[in-house]
């Protein structure tokens, strides 16, 4: 591809009009960060004053055509056949190029998933277009530029970068997760459901799926309803045993603060935080963590917020909606004791 130098003028990009987001599934069932795009998604579509349009491909996945709209879509391609039940690039990637190519958006929007990541490279790559990877803030240039201000940590997250793409079209970035707020679902919504052919033979896909094997307790932060986060005032790995005991009892699973993961008592995949995960569960705790401002720009955005500090002026309490102040470790077996009873 030769690219265009920025001294050129801009083709006129006046046919791409809208917003498109991909909902990502796996065996019928959405991830979340589709929502919270769809929720950004509209955001820039109201500003920008075009429709919301959403792409659902898999096997059986009408339902989640449905959801979209529920969560803010105007108009959703809906693409179903047994030989897209697992995702696979080629395909996949076929069938969000025929979709983008009819419906010209300006914007397209992915979740910063494995998947994802993988998919918004193949289109970017056959369009031929820019992309911008794991952004954490969104937003356009009013009309007449309309250009998407695509903003990511860089520099070893020291500087937020934002990044343009200003001579090609569509206008590409994945997201991180947990970043963005889905809005309120709405069944009342309605919108368009546009069925798209799958038009590839099983020998045209290069690859086959013959077994998908589940990863052994693999983490999924993002997705939790209920994290139990510990930091340095645990004091080593083992607490990080009581902790798992407490997440395990509420139906959770273990966070970290980067000071944890730094000394090496939990793996990096815990971290939450700016150069950890972003996430919106239910119920976070944060357990034995001062509360700096790099951490709590990853959980700030959680429904309840309960934190555990033997200092009364930590700064995390300024963020949380529950206050315990006292020793973790006499607080968290406490607390671990009545969740038990009550379940059981
Ligand atoms: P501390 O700040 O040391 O806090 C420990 C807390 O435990 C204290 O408040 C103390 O009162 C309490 N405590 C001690 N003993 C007990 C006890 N027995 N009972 C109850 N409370 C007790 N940090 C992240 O978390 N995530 C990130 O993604 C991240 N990214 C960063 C990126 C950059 C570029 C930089 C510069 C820093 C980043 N940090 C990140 C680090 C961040 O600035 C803090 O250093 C870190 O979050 C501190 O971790 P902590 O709260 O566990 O430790």
């Amino acid at each position: 591809m030769c690219a265009r130098k920025e001294t050129e003028p801009a083709p006129d990009w006046s046919d791409y009009r809208g917003v498109f987001v991909y909902v990502e599934q796996r065996g019928g069932e959405a991830k979340k960060v589709s929502w919270q795009l769809l929720g950004e998604g509209k955001r820039l579509a109201n500003k920008l004053d075009v429709d919301l349009i959403a792409l659902v491909i898999g096997d059986e996945v009408e339902h989640l055509a449905r959801e979209a709209i529920y969560y803010g879509a105007d108009k959703v391609f809906l693409c179903e056949a047994p030989e897209l039940k697992a995702y696979r690039t080629r395909p996949y990637s076929r069938i969000a190029m025929k979709v983008i190519g009819e419906a010209k958006p300006e914007i397209c929007l992915f979740g910063a998933t494995g998947t994802g990541r993988d998919l918004a490279g193949a289109i970017a790559t056959h369009l031929p277009t820019g992309l911008t990877a794991d952004t954490t803030e969104l937003d356009v240039e009013p009309p007449p530029s309309r250009l998407l201000l695509a903003s990511r940590p860089a520099f070893s997250e020291k500087m937020m970068a934002t990044i343009l793409c200003k001579q090609y079209r569509p206008q590409m970035a994945t997201a991180r997760a947990g970043v963005f707020q889905a809005l309120p679902r709405d069944v009342s919504r309605q919108g368009e459901i546009v069925r798209v052919a799958n038009g590839m033979s099983e020998e045209q896909m290069a690859t086959q799926v013959l077994d998908f094997i589940q990863g052994q307790a693999t983490l999924n932060l993002e997705e939790a309803e209920i994290i139990v986060a510990g930091g340095r005032g645990l004091g080593g790995p083992e607490p990080f045993a009581m902790l798992k005991e407490l997440a395990d009892a509420l139906g959770g699973v273990v966070g970290a603060s980067r000071a944890a993961v730094d000394a090496g008592w939990i793996k990096h995949a815990h971290q939450v935080g700016q150069t950890g995960c972003t996430v919106r569960p239910k119920l976070y705790f944060a357990i034995g963590i001062s509360g700096a401002v790099q951490h709590t720009v990853g959980m700030s955005g959680s429904e309840v917020i309960v934190a555990i500090n033997k200092d009364p002026e930590a700064p995390i309490f300024q963020t949380a909606h529950y206050r315990i102040v006292g020793d973790l470790f006499k607080i968290v077996p406490a607390l671990t004791e009545q969740v038990k009873k009550k379940r059981a």
